[in-house]
This record gives structure tokens, sequence and C-alpha cells, in this order.
């Protein structure tokens, strides 16, 4: 496909999310003539910017992030960028949006196909999307919605939200942006298990004794403390991130690799999460908050943090299905902040058997999401000049030039937008499924914040709360990544 028409309206044009990453993926997308000649972005923010300074940092976040560009390429671009300053609740500011819109769309040609993306505040995505209905927003041609996470803060918000947006947009045309499924490795899950005999046929309880997902910042919220304060770690990276990998690990082998059939497999797997019961959450969850250092703050004397706030900075716990291939398999996850390192990865750990040796590593396979890109599976062989087994890794990974010319996860998804392929993207009845478990724990959480004074503290810049090696069903589990 090539030169696809669309005029592309960005709420939140001035913001981190479009300056970082929006602007050099639509970039890279013009340079592969993806989109070109009948493409234009209406920028809409509160400041009240001229076209020409709109260009100027569209240009500065190209530069910013390429390290080398053809200066003709950039300028070409940069005409195509228009800008509108917007208050998301005057009802006349999309009055002129619709109009600057269809005048564009008359320049360039675009067929009357809107792309809008909700790059602002969340608090912001009911109202937006209520005015894109009201004021009709909504073009000729095709119209597809972008938006970014949060997806509703518990699942009465977001079905409200859900709601606003099904005004104007059917299911096919939201695409709900979880920016993990954009990275290389997580995108290579379904291939790992369904491609490769040897992977499939030890893909069940039989052989896995657990699977084990780290998410881990480094950083601390940094300036997001007030943000933070109304998430937590649980909302912020186990309701989307943790949950559509889990959902990619656990669920049939779809029919064909088609949005629908994919969306099916998960839909299916989703109706048999076990929703945990309050001794589920006492014995197999863990909530922390990072303690202070000698140089650093510790979470509750954070700016725009409260000091005597339960607000989890670290959650471990456990998922399970009744059906599928890890029927019953336990799924361990911990993540959050002020971890030793920044890193994503995926371990799965294999069931012992027992062999002539006495001594054997399991077979244990590894996907590293971050900062590698490599998946590796534990081997044993013979010790060289003494009795015994030693091990050895195999590794699959990509080369340095593969890895450095890496598309972003964000240039990969918009792609996958104006192709109109949702596989990578949430499904409401995916979204659903997690926030019914999601706001389980919340509900028992906030009974349970009566009855203590604080929740544990941990080390900064470690592994988490020694609490968090105690969730596992049995003894002989424990983190094998230490
Ligand atoms: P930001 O605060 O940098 O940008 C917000 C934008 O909204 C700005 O352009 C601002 O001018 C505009 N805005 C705010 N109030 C307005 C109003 N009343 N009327 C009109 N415009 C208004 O935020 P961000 O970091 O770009 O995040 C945007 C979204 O992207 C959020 O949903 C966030 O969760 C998501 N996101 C961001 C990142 C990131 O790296 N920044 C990563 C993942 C997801």
């Amino acid at each position: 496909a090539k030169n696809i028409p669309a005029i592309m309206i960005i709420f939140g044009g001035s913001g981190d999310l479009a300056h970082r990453k929006l602007y050099p993926s639509l970039f890279n997308l013009y340079r592969q003539n993806l989109i070109h000649d009948n493409f234009a972005v209406i920028g809409t923010a509160r400041r009240p910017w001229s076209h020409e300074y709109f260009r100027e940092q569209v240009s500065d976040a190209i530069h910013e992030f390429f390290d080398e560009v053809d200066e003709n390429d950039v300028k070409n671009f940069c005409t195509h960028f228009y800008y509108q300053s917007h208050d998301v609740t005057s009802v006349e500011h999309y009055v002129t949006l619709k109009e600057l819109a269809q005048e564009l769309d008359d320049r360039y040609s675009a067929q009357g196909n809107r792309l809008f993306y909700m790059a602002m505040a969340p608090k912001f995505f009911g109202t937006i999307a209520t005015h894109i209905n009201d004021q009709k927003l909504v073009g000729s041609g095709f119209n597809r919605i972008v938006v970014e996470k949060p997806f509703g803060r518990d699942l009465a918000t977001a079905e409200e939200l859900n709601r606003q947006i099904t005004a104007s947009f059917d299911e096919e045309d939201i695409f709900r942006i979880d920016h993990y499924l954009g990275k290389e490795m997580v995108q290579n899950i379904m291939p790992l298990r369904f491609s490769n005999p040897l992977i499939k046929s030890i893909w069940n309880s039989d052989h896995i004794k657990n699977i084990q997902i780290t998410l881990a910042e480094r950083l601390g919220v940094e300036a997001r403390g007030g943000y933070y304060e109304t998430s937590g770690a649980l909302r912020d990276m186990v309701q989307n991130h943790i949950f559509q990998i889990i959902t990619l690990l656990a669920m049939d082998e779809p029919k064909d690799i088609s949005s629908s059939s994919v969306h099916q497999a998960k839909k299916e797997l989703l109706d048999s999460l076990v929703i945990p019961s309050e001794e589920d959450l006492k014995k197999h969850f863990v909530r922390a908050q990072y303690a202070g250092s000698d140089t650093t703050f510790a979470y509750r004397n954070e700016p725009n943090v409260a000091e005597d706030s339960k607000t989890e900075t670290f959650v471990a716990g456990e998922v399970k299905f009744q059906k599928g291939p890890l029927k019953d398999v336990p799924i361990y996850f911990r993540t959050g902040k002020e971890f030793r390192e920044k890193m994503s990865r995926i371990d799965i750990v294999l069931k012992h058997s027992s062999n002539p040796y006495g001594f054997a590593h399991s077979n244990n396979i590894t996907i590293e999401i971050d900062p590698k890109s490599r998946i590796y599976i534990t081997l044993n062989g013979k010790k060289i000049s003494e009795p015994g087994i030693r091990r050895e890794d195999l590794v699959y990974g990509l080369t340095d030039q593969e890895l450095a010319q890496l598309p972003d996860g964000y240039e990969k998804l918009l792609r996958d937008v104006i192709l109109n392929d949702s596989t990578n993207f949430t499904h409401w009845s995916e979204l659903k499924r997690f926030w019914e478990y999601i706001d389980t724990i919340e509900d028992y959480w906030t009974k349970e914040n009566a009855e203590i004074e604080e929740l544990p503290q941990y080390a900064p810049y470690r592994m988490g709360p020694k609490e968090a090696n105690h969730i596992f069903e049995s003894p002989t589990e424990r983190w094998i990544y230490e």
C-alpha cells in the first residue's frame, strides 16, 4: 500500500508523546511512502501556536530523534502539518477544527478519511469523544480513532469512555494502544509458540511448571507523583501490558493470524480467567513502596505524593486460567519502580524430569523483551574435563545491525492503524476482562487499607521487596532471575 489518503487530527499535538514518538514515526512512514501526497496532520493543543511555529516543533522532533536526515524530506514533510489552538471543552473549537479538516481534505484529496489520535491527559478522552460525535467531526471516508492509555481507571469508567467513543466509532475502528504490543519480542511470542514444533509440543501443563514475567523500571515516579497517586503499579502496568503478554502466552493457537482470529483466541482464553479469591490475594499477591536512600526520596516523600500514601510502586501476583494449554499453570508477574535495572523479560520455567546424571538444569526458555531483543533456551551438556553436567544457552537474537534498524514500536503501531490492522491493539472484550480482574484486587486492597498502617517498604535499586519471594504456590518455586 502506498500514499494512503487521510487527515490526521492529534489531540495533544504539543505534548511529550507527540514530540518524542508520533512525529518521528510519521516521518518514517512518510519516507516509506505509506503516507505521502494525500495526507495532512492537524495538531491541536491549548497553546496559541502558528502553523509555522508548529512545523518548527515537528522539525525539531525529527532532528532530535534521527542522527541524519535529508533536509528536503523534513521540509516537505512539515508542509503537511497544521496547528489549531483548542480548548477541549469549547464547542466552537470543534466546529473550527471540522472546517479546517474539510478544507485540508479538499486541498490534499484525502477522500474523507480521518484518523483521530487522543494523545492528551486521559481525563479529556471522554469529552473529546463526545464532541467528535456532537459536532460530527467524522469524515465521509474511513474514520479511525487511536486511544492512549489508560483507558479508564476501573471497569465503570472504562465502560463510560467506551460508550462515548462507540457513539461515533465501531469497535473495529477503535485502536486502543498498548505500546508493549509494538515491541519486537512481544510480537515474537506467537511465532515462537506456533511455528516451532519443538516449542509447541512442550507448551502445556505437563512440561511448564510456571511462567515469570518481570517488567522492571529503574526510575522512581520522577515528576509524575500526582498522576501516579491515582494509578499505582497494578493499574499502570498489569491492567494493560502484563495482561496482554499473559494472554499471548496462554491462549490457544488461533485459526490463522488475522486480527479477528487472534482476538477470538484471546477472548476464549479470558473467559476462563480465574478471578482471585481473598485467600489467593493474601497468599499470592504483594504490594509495596520504595523506601528512600541517602540520595533518593522514599515514594511517600516524593513531590505531590501523600505522606500516608498507600499507592503501590511495586506489585507481584499470580494469574491462572481454567482452560487452554496452560490450564492451572501459575503465571507470576512482578513490576514496579526503582528496580536494580530497567528491563522486561519472560521466564518460562520447565519441569524437571529424572535422569541418570542425578542433576540437570531445567530447560528454561527466556524471552528478553528489553533492553536486548532475544530468546534463549537453557540446554544441558557434559562437562569437558570432569564428570557432570554443564549448562549453556542457545540464543535466538537480532544482529546489532537489525537492532539498530528496528522500527520504534509506535512506528509499527501507527503503520497498523493506517493499514487498518488491529491485531496488536486491545479489543474491548479483553479490556473489560482485565478491568474485572484489577477491580477485584483494588477493592480488596481498599478494604485492607483500613486495617494496615503502611505498605511494606523496599530498598531502592534491588529486585523489589523480600515479601515477593513468598507468593509461590509451592516451596520449590522461586524467581529464577534474581
Ligand atoms: P503531555 O502533558 O506532554 O501533553 C498533553 C497535551 O495536551 C499537550 O499538548 C497539552 O497542550 C494538551 N492539553 C492539556 N490540557 C488541554 C486543554 N484543556 N485543552 C487543550 N489541550 C490541552 O502528555 P503526554 O506525555 O504527551 O501524554 C499524552 C497521552 O499519552 C497520555 O494518555 C499518556 O498516558 C500517553 N502516553 C505517553 C507516553 C510518553 O512517553 N509521554 C507514553 C505512553 C503513553
